[in-house]
């Protein structure tokens, strides 16, 4: 309850203050599309963790974009949702064009039943931020989901097991280590949906949270179609796949 009257308060201090991209500074939203930009890709992780899905991505983890992750994520900017709700929306859209064979961007899509996952964040970091900055993603990108013309539902079916120490600084062997057994499957996915599975996060670094959540779905006989994140950091193969 906590963490939603904050997430409200600050979307009422983000509407009562005049605003300016943080990117290039030109008053208007809080992330232009000019620095948004997104460019959907599959950017996978190298070496890829075993398990892991297809992993599509808006942007590159650099700039505006790295800029605005972190001042939603960290500083509860709650109006960067929107921007990088629909830049996570519109690389779903090109990753299940890719992947059903209609790798044009231009026209509309052929119509998927999707079932959006949000990879859950540690208990310890949601009581920290004081909001869940994966969780609105999922529901606003559900939203655009729908709106491009897809049957999406949000899934929640995935939460923490247990905690899990810091990642950062880590091997992609010891995030993995670190990951292991962390997820387990919710009582919301009891009720298997007849959809497509897309997981969803904010960032694909080594790739070992994706391959973890996909992993835990797997054992509970769910396949993950995709993985799609609002931007990827750089530690990555190169991009063979880039749709446009
Ligand atoms: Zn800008």
């Amino acid at each position: 309850m906590l963490v939603l009257v904050f997430a409200a308060l600050a979307d009422l201090a983000d509407l009562a203050l005049p605003q300016c991209c943080l990117g290039c500074g030109t008053r208007g939203p809080r992330l232009c599309e000019t620095c948004l930009d997104p460019v959907p890709a599959r950017r996978m992780p190298r070496p890829a963790p075993h398990g892991l899905p297809e992993c599509w991505s808006a942007a590159d983890y650099t700039g505006a974009v790295r800029e605005a992750i972190v001042a939603y994520k960290e500083r509860g900017q709650t109006t960067l949702a929107r921007p990088l709700a629909t830049a996570l929306a519109f690389t779903a859209c090109h990753a299940l064009a890719y992947t059903a064979g209609h790798a044009v961007a231009d026209r509309p899509a052929t119509p998927v039943a999707v079932a959006v996952v949000p990879v859950p964040s540690a208990r310890r970091a949601l009581r920290a931020r004081g909001h869940d900055p994966v969780g609105r993603l999922a529901a606003l990108a559900v939203r655009q989901l729908a709106a491009f013309g897809h049957r999406a539902e949000l899934w929640p079916a995935l939460g923490q097991a247990r905690q899990v120490g810091d990642q950062a600084g880590l091997s992609a062997t010891q995030r993995a280590a670190n990951l292991a057994a962390s997820l387990r499957v919710t009582p919301a996915a009891q009720a298997r949906p007849a959809a497509s599975v897309l997981l969803v996060d904010d960032i694909v670094t080594t790739g070992s949270t994706l391959a973890e959540a996909a992993r835990t779905l797997r054992v509970h006989g769910v396949d993950v179609l995709l993985a799609v994140t609002v931007a990827a950091t750089r530690r990555r193969s190169c991009n063979p796949l880039r749709s446009h």
